[in-house]
């Protein structure tokens, strides 16, 4: 599935940026941002710059994906839990297979996301990587 270009513009703000929204009413957060609050109702949004780090809560391992994907292969995809509660899915990078596991420390990073076809457009987006600990 692949998203069309103004779709893609229109995200690309809050791709880059990590902005999600909190809703005032009942302080619930999303990311992506959404006009209208799914736990109250209310559509008094307000946005929201999400912290850029997080615990990875549960992951996959992609042998096989699509063939715009498929240069990445094996790639990892995770659901990345952020200070605020909210759970993103991103793929995570910079990780060997053998060393990924539940309940590290991850922090954003902004990558190619894609090349689409002969358009050769070249989407940008947001992925987590290990955060690295001081010794
Ligand atoms: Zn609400």
């Amino acid at each position: 599935m692949i998203p069309s270009v103004p779709r893609v513009w229109r995200e690309i703000r809050y791709r880059y940026r990590l902005i999600g929204c909190k809703c005032t009413d009942c302080g619930a957060v999303y990311f992506p941002p959404r006009p209208l609050c799914i736990k109250c109702g209310s559509r008094k949004m307000k946005e929201l710059k999400l912290s850029e780090d997080g615990v990875l809560i549960n992951y996959t391992i992609i042998h096989y994906a699509s063939r715009e994907f498929k240069y990445q292969t094996p790639f990892i995809v995770g659901v990345v839990k952020l200070r605020e509660g909210v759970k993103v899915l991103a793929q995570i990078v910079d990780v060997d297979l053998s060393e990924i596991k539940e309940g590290i420390e991850v922090e954003a990073v902004f990558r190619k996301l894609r090349e689409q076809g002969e358009q050769g457009i070249i989407e940008y987006g947001l992925k987590f990587r290990p955060k690295i600990k001081p010794k």
